[in-house]
């Protein structure tokens, strides 16, 4: 049977066909232009995006189903409006949450990382990725998302190490790499080094222990004075090398100079001055421990103090004391040393005052462990070259013009605030799992070479006993790199390695090479040269200073030595990593909370897609997102959507019914009309010529909110024209045109079959990016599964008019807005009198030209509409005569009715309720009558049954009250 649309819209299997297709055909590959072949370039602008690669242990949330809806229907929309559009998929290795799940896997299996050691453990974190990783790129496979799977990327593949390595090689040449002691946040359970950013600071109740640290006479003896310090972590004590006081604090002038016997130590330590001391803070003297605390550090550098490292790796006392006593702290975990060492303070009379105060502690973002400041050897890039540009490629230039524009706009200020106040960036992390650092350290000289390709011997002295470091480095610096990586950086340097090359780690499998550099040697430049700088970002805000700020610190600074494809240097508007950064908001729950797994209010996207369909969550995301406000999820909207979704497949089927029923008459819709715009001829019925304007109209408005990220104005407006204008009102009046008799006028059902038909098929097109499963089910059964392309989303997209302003209106939707107004009233004026719905009558329109209309000839020609919608037969322009008057703003109308009742039926209805009301009465007197009864029942149950008779009563007296009005018997 020709345009088969099953009764019922049931979006799971419809969409499980679709995803499949879509991955199925490669629909959405945008391969590699050849300038050699015949067709040369792909006609039309790239439009590039590049997904936020999700972690490879990640399940989709919410946020990523925004992140993805967004960038799906920009790319979408972009492709079908002519753009070469790519967008590029992949994962992030995530070197602490891989790391995590595999220990917590091997915890289980009664082993641990160092038992299997590093080879194997790395060999174990491969096979987990290949068994369980980038699950949450089959969601995305599932959900519609329009990306080029060909392309798909990890960020440990072949290609991508390569640029991970040279970009080290290249920082460390050019004297921005650095290896330096430096405070770190230490994880004591993930036994690494986290940034700033991975820190997540509490509150918590704790205490301000206050210890007394005995004065000493310039012979060492104590004098018996005691210098008290106040700290929240008694246990560091142990790694003290100094108390520092404010060289102005008069409570303290005359121990400046002075030294202290640091208790249970025993070391003598100095009295330093220095003004950053809070005199109000404690008692004004601070204990200074630079192994175990940032500002203590930057203290001793100022003092040129010793730093004493007094815990492990996993927080664990290494007893740091000499003589008798030592080794009692040894290996004791960093809380119970501290209950010992407050204990032992107090048994010497050495502990003071011991307060309540509330700390603010940081956690590991990954683990919750409580962060331990720690002194330890990292590695550092020296970030001011690189911010440098990255901050130039945010602010306008002399022309005022911006390489790199935020939406919206505010971010532009926070990221530029970021960026001028940057610290040196700690790129190396404590892990076994990520890019190992690509320097060995040599036994011999004790220096260090930095290599591209793994080396057997020291650079420096030749000696063969070289060891590589045992770091890897920030996850956060491959994907860095990615806007450059994934187009084939390096290997698009003259004399730069290749994917090739030596690589560090065991071979991971991924990644084709066809699409990222072709090798050593060969430059193959044009996957870069057509698709960087990318056009636009789609991020959430949380990554803006992890993600977004390096890739254009990284981007900038590394692009800038490949030229442009004709010879001429980069310039710095080039050089970016992307043009557009689209910052989305956050997804909260129905009441504006944001989710979270300890309120238990985090709605799985794939729980709702399978409730609703993908289409109906993609238009609810849609429908609420603007730029800077974050989205109320609400299922509610999404049963909405649902309906929404249900409406067009039933008006696609009603549609389908009328082609074919004049199929079998010999009259056809002319192809030609597909696929474009819609016209409607001058003398076409008004309803053509209006819907055509209004397909222009929306048209033109969803392309202009496209533009400006306003998903829900292009969504909304989609809606209404779908819903309202074309449901509601078109597929009504066209059904008088649509005639199927023998004695029909061929030509003109013909011409409104065309109509209908290229104006749904338009309106599809517009609505693709948005539901692109249901689009795509019914465009293909409209063309009988003979469709001009492979997919509704390699159509052209509807275009329309610039949105229209009061002057410029369009005349046909004006003389149809007043026909719907002459409807509507009517309909109005039909209910307030009580006219039965089936019952036609009589109406008459008196149009008011100087209240500034003239409805006369909207009338005068659209008696048959009114007649179909508002079922007002022989609508007359005549003055008001009629009985049943409405007056508009601009017209008045009228109808005859005279509504007709059946006396004897209306007086037996009456009786019967009267009879009713009584029983009722009569009961609830009985009972509020009966003592035993009061004396039981509750209060409420009482109170119910006063209730309960007072409302009888009142009924009662209108129901006597209507009889009475009836005509005698
Ligand atoms: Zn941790
Ligand atoms: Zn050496």
């Amino acid at each position: 049977m020709p345009h088969d649309l099953p009764k019922a819209y049931d979006p799971t299997d419809l969409e499980d066909h679709w995803a499949e297709y879509w991955v199925r055909e490669n629909l959405f590959a945008q391969p590699t232009p050849d300038p050699t072949s015949a067709s040369a370039l792909p006609a039309g602008e790239p439009f590039t995006i590049l997904l936020p690669p999700p972690n490879v242990t990640g399940r989709l949330h919410m946020g990523h189903m925004l992140n993805q809806t967004e960038m799906d229907i920009l790319t979408r929309w972009r492709r079908m409006s002519g753009r070469r559009a790519l967008w590029l998929p992949g994962t992030d290795h995530a070197g602490i949450a891989t790391q995590m799940m595999v220990e917590r896997q091997l915890t289980e299996e009664g082993t641990s990382r160092q038992q299997l050691g590093r080879e194997a453990f790395v060999a174990r974190v491969w096979e987990w990725k290949r068994h369980y990783g980038g699950a949450i790129l089959d969601q995305m496979k599932r959900l519609g998302a329009s990306v080029d799977w060909q392309r798909e990327y990890f960020t440990m593949d072949d290609n991508l190490s390569v640029a991970v390595r040279e970009a080290f090689v290249r920082l460390h040449e050019q004297g921005l790499i650095y290896r330096g002691a430096y405070i770190v946040n230490w994880c004591p359970r993930c036994q690494t080094a986290i940034s700033d950013l991975e820190v997540v600071h509490e509150e918590q109740k704790g205490h301000l222990w206050e210890i007394r640290y005995p004065v000493l006479a310039d012979d060492g003896t104590e004098t018996g004075e005691f210098l008290t310090v106040a700290t929240t972590r008694p246990e560091t004590m142990l790694g003290d090398t100094a108390v520092a006081i404010h060289p102005e604090d008069e409570r303290y002038l005359h121990l400046h100079g002075k030294r202290l016997r640091l208790p249970l130590v025993g070391r003598e330590i100095p009295i330093v001055l220095d003004e950053w001391v809070s005199r109000d803070f404690g008692t004004g003297a601070v204990k200074v421990t630079p192994a175990h605390d940032p500002n203590d550090f930057a203290l001793g550098q100022r003092h040129n103090l010793p730093s004493i490292n007094v815990m492990d790796e996993t927080a664990r006392i290494i007893d740091v004391r000499d003589g008798a006593e030592a080794g009692v702290y040894q290996g004791l975990d960093r809380y119970v040393a501290r209950k010992r060492i407050v204990a032992d303070l107090d048994a010497q009379g050495l502990l003071g005052a011991v307060k309540d105060h509330t700390n603010n502690i940081g956690h590991c973002d990954r683990c919750k462990t409580v962060v331990e400041p720690r002194l330890s050897t990292q590695w550092f890039v020296k970030i001011k070259p690189l911010a440098e540009k990255a901050i130039a490629a945010v602010k306008p230039d002399a022309d005022g013009n911006k390489a790199i524009r935020f939406t919206p706009e505010q971010y532009e200020k926070t990221y530029l605030n970021w960026m001028e106040n940057i610290y040196d960036w700690c790129i190396s992390r404590q892990l076994w799992w990520g890019h190992r650092i690509p320097a060995w350290h040599c036994a011999a000289c004790g220096k260090i070479t930095v290599a591209r390709v793994d080396p057997t011997a020291c650079s420096h002295c030749g000696s063969e006993e070289i060891t590589q470091e045992t770091d890897v480095l920030d996850t956060w610096f491959s994907s860095g790199l990615l806007p450059v990586s994934v187009f084939g950086w390096p290997g698009i340097i003259p004399g730069a390695p290749g994917p090739g090359s030596p690589r560090t780690g065991p071979r991971p499998g991924g990644g084709d090479p066809s699409h990222s550099g072709t090798g050593e040697g060969i430059q193959d430049r044009r996957d870069f040269d057509s698709f960087y700088p990318t056009s636009l970002l789609v991020t959430g805000f949380d990554i803006l200073f992890f993600w977004v700020a390096r890739m254009i610190m990284l981007g900038c600074w590394f692009s800038t030595d490949v030229p442009m494809p004709d010879g001429s240097p980069r310039p710095l508007a080039e050089s970016v990593p992307f043009r557009e950064v689209y910052i989305h908001a956050l997804v909260r729950d129905a009441n504006r909370e944001k989710m979270s797994k300890t309120k238990g209010n985090v709605i799985d996207p794939i729980e709702i897609v399978k409730q609703y369909g993908t289409d109906a969550v993609r238009f609810t995301l849609a429908s609420m997102a603007s730029p800077g406000t974050d989205i109320a999820f609400n299922v509610a909207r999404t049963e909405g959507y649902r309906a929404f979704a249900n409406k067009i497949w039933n008006a696609a089927r009603f549609l389908f019914q009328n082609v074919d029923r004049a199929a079998e008459l010999g009259i056809t819709v002319d192809p030609a009309a597909l696929g474009s715009m819609p016209t409607a001829a001058p003398n076409a019925p008004l309803e053509a010529r209006w819907i055509v304007a209004e397909l222009h109209a929306t048209a033109g408005k969803v392309n202009q909110a496209l533009e400006a990220y306003r998903y829900d104005d292009a969504a909304n407006t989609i809606y209404q024209f779908f819903w309202g204008s074309f449901c509601d009102w078109y597929l009504e009046i066209v059904k008088l045109r649509l005639d199927f008799s023998e004695t029909a006028y061929k030509t003109q059902t013909a011409a409104a079959l065309t109509t209908l038909v290229s104006v749904f098929e338009a309106a599809l097109r517009l609505l693709s990016p948005f539901m692109p499963f249901i689009t795509e089910e019914i465009w293909h059964t409209l063309y009988d599964g003979n469709p001009p392309a492979k997919s509704i989303a390699l159509t052209t997209y509807p275009t329309g008019n610039k949105p229209l302003t009061e002057s410029s209106y369009d005349p046909n939707i004006f003389e149809m807005q007043t026909v719907q107004n002459v409807v509507t009233a009517f309909r109005i004026l039909r209910k307030e009198n009580g006219v039965p719905d089936k019952e036609f009558v009589p109406g008459q329109l008196n149009p008011d030209p100087m209240r500034g209309m003239n409805a006369a000839g909207a009338a005068a020609h659209h008696g048959d509409i009114f007649r179909l919608l508002a079922k007002v037969s022989d609508v007359r322009l005549e003055p008001l005569t009629y009985g049943k008057v409405r007056r508009e703003a601009n017209f008045d109308i009228a109808i005859e009715y005279q509504a007709t009742i059946d006396v004897a039926a209306e007086r037996a209805r009456l009786r019967k309720d009267i009879a009713q009301y009584e029983k009722i009465i009569a009961n609830a007197e009985r009972q509020l009558g009966n003592e035993g009864f009061l004396l039981k029942a509750p209060p409420h149950i009482v109170e119910g049954l006063k209730k309960q008779r007072d409302e009888a009563k009142r009924l009662l007296d209108q129901a006597r009250g209507d009889l009475g009005v009836l005509p005698p018997e």
